[in-house]
C-alpha cells in the first residue's frame, strides 16, 4: 500500500499512520520528496481496509500497489529520484550525466590519458572495470584490487567520480573505499543475493538490464536493492538479445521512456554494449538523450585497437568529444543540459 501524506501533514500525523501500518504487518519505507512524504508498505500484512487509511488525518491518498515492484514504481516518489554524489554531482536532475572510460582498467597511462580526455570533454564519471565478467574464462579477467586503486587515484587527481562493476558479494566491502558507484552488470542482474547485499550499503548502484530481461524483471531486480533501504539505484538500458545479429545487442530505446513512466529511478543508456559497434554508438547515444535518459555510459579508449576488451565498441577520444558537443544540442532541445567542456580542470591531472 502507498500512503501519500498531504504536503502540510505534521510529523505526528505521519508517525501515527506509520505506526498503524507497522501494526498491521507492513514493512514501511518512508520517502520525503519535494512535495510530500510517501509511506510505502511492503510485505504480507494481515487483511486491512485501505479506506481506513484514506480518512486518517494528514493523508492525501492511500491505495494498494498493484504492480509487483512496490518501491521501484513511480508512486513511491512521483517527482522522481535525484541521486546525490560527491562534488555536487546529481543524477536524475536537469543535467544529463555522462559516464565514460574504457571497458577495462588496463594501466596507469591508459587511465590517466582517458580521464583527461573524457573529463575534458565534459564527462563527470570515469568508468572502468577492475573485475570483468567475460564470456570466456580465458579472456582478461580484470586488474582487481590494483585496478580499483588506480581508479581512485585517477578520480582524486581529476575530480571525476568513479563507477566500476561489482561481480560478487565478497567484492562489495573491498570496493567501497575506491568507487563512488557500484555497477551491477547485465549478467548479474538476477543475482538476487548480490542485489540484497547491495540494498544494505549506502552507495549508489548502477543496475544494468539483463541480456534477456524484461522491463518488469529489471524493476524487480531494482526492488531487491530498494527493499534493503538503498534507494539510490540507476537503471541502465544496455541492449537485449533478439533475433538480430547485425549489432551485438538490440538497444531498446523505448525502454527509456517506459522506465521513466513506470519508475522514479534515473535511467541511463549504454549505447556501447547496446550496439557493440563504434560506428553506431553516437547515433544511439543521441537517441537516448532525445528519449529522455538521465545519463549515458559510454566506452572510450585512448587506443581502442589495443583495448583488452570491447575495443570494437569503444570510441576514440576525439569521437567522444564531438559526440558530447552534439549531445549538448539535443539535451537543450528536450529541456535538459550537459555540462560544458572542462579542459582546464582535467588537465590539472598529473601522471
Ligand atoms: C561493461 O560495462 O563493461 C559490461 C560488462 O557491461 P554489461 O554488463 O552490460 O555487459
Ligand atoms: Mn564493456
Amino acid at each position: 500500500m502507498i500512503v501519500a501524506m498531504l504536503h502540510d501533514a505534521t510529523e505526528e500525523e505521519i508517525q501515527h499512520v506509520l505506526a498503524r501500518m507497522v501494526e498491521i504487518g507492513f514493512n514501511v519505507h518512508r520517502t520525503t520528496g519535494t512535495q510530500q512524504t510517501v509511506l510505502a508498505g511492503v510485505g504480507q500484512p494481515a487483511s486491512f481496509d485501505v479506506q481506513d487509511f484514506q480518512v486518517m488525518a494528514g493523508v492525501a491518498e492511500a491505495h494498494r500497489i498493484t504492480s509487483p515492484y512496490k518501491l521501484a514504481g513511480r508512486g513511491f516518489r512521483p517527482s522522481g529520484t535525484v541521486i546525490r554524489f560527491p562534488n555536487g554531482v546529481t543524477v536524475g536532475g536537469d543535467e544529463v550525466m555522462v559516464m565514460a572510460g574504457p571497458c577495462s582498467v588496463e594501466s596507469r597511462e591508459q587511465m590517466f590519458a582517458i580521464a583527461r580526455q573524457v573529463g575534458g570533454a565534459g564527462a563527470k564519471f570515469l568508468r572502468g572495470g577492475a573485475f570483468k565478467p567475460r564470456s570466456s574464462p580465458y579472456s582478461f579477467q580484470g586488474m582487481g584490487l590494483d585496478g580499483l586503486r588506480l581508479l581512485r587515484e585517477v578520480g582524486d587527481a581529476t575530480g571525476l567520480l568513479i563507477v566500476s562493476e561489482v561481480m560478487e558479494i565478497s567484492q562489495i566491502e573491498l570496493m567501497l573505499p575506491y568507487v563512488d558507484c557500484l555497477q551491477v552488470g547485465a549478467r548479474n542482474m538476477q543475482n538476487f543475493n548480490l542485489l540484497r547485499e547491495l540494498g544494505l550499503i549506502r552507495k549508489p548502484i548502477l543496475l544494468k538490464r539483463g541480456i534477456a530481461a524484461t522491463i518488469e524483471e529489471l524493476l524487480l531486480s531494482a526492488e531487491y536493492i530498494l527493499s534493503g533501504g538503498n534507494y539510490d539505484v540507476m537503471l541502465c538500458e544496455r541492449g537485449i538479445r533478439t533475433f538480430e545479429t547485425y549489432t551485438r545487442n538490440t538497444m531498446d530505446i523505448s525502454a527509456v521512456p517506459v522506465l521513466k513512466h513506470l519508475s522514479h529511478l534515473p535511467v541511463l543508456g549504454d549505447p556501447s554494449h547496446g550496439t557493440g559497434r563504434r560506428d553506431m554508438v553516437a547515433a544511439m547515444a543521441r537517441a537516448s538523450v532525445a528519449a529522455g535518459c538521465d545519463g549515458l555510459l559510454i566506452e572510450v579508449h585512448p587506443n581502442p585497437d589495443k583495448a583488452v576488451s570491447d575495443g570494437a565498441q569503444s570510441l576514440f577520444p576525439q569521437q567522444f568529444e564531438k559526440l558530447m558537443d552534439e549531445l549538448r544540442i539535443i539535451a537543450t532541445a528536450v529541456g535538459r543540459n550537459i555540462g560544458p567542456r572542462a579542459r582546464e580542470a582535467a588537465l590539472h591531472a598529473k601522471v
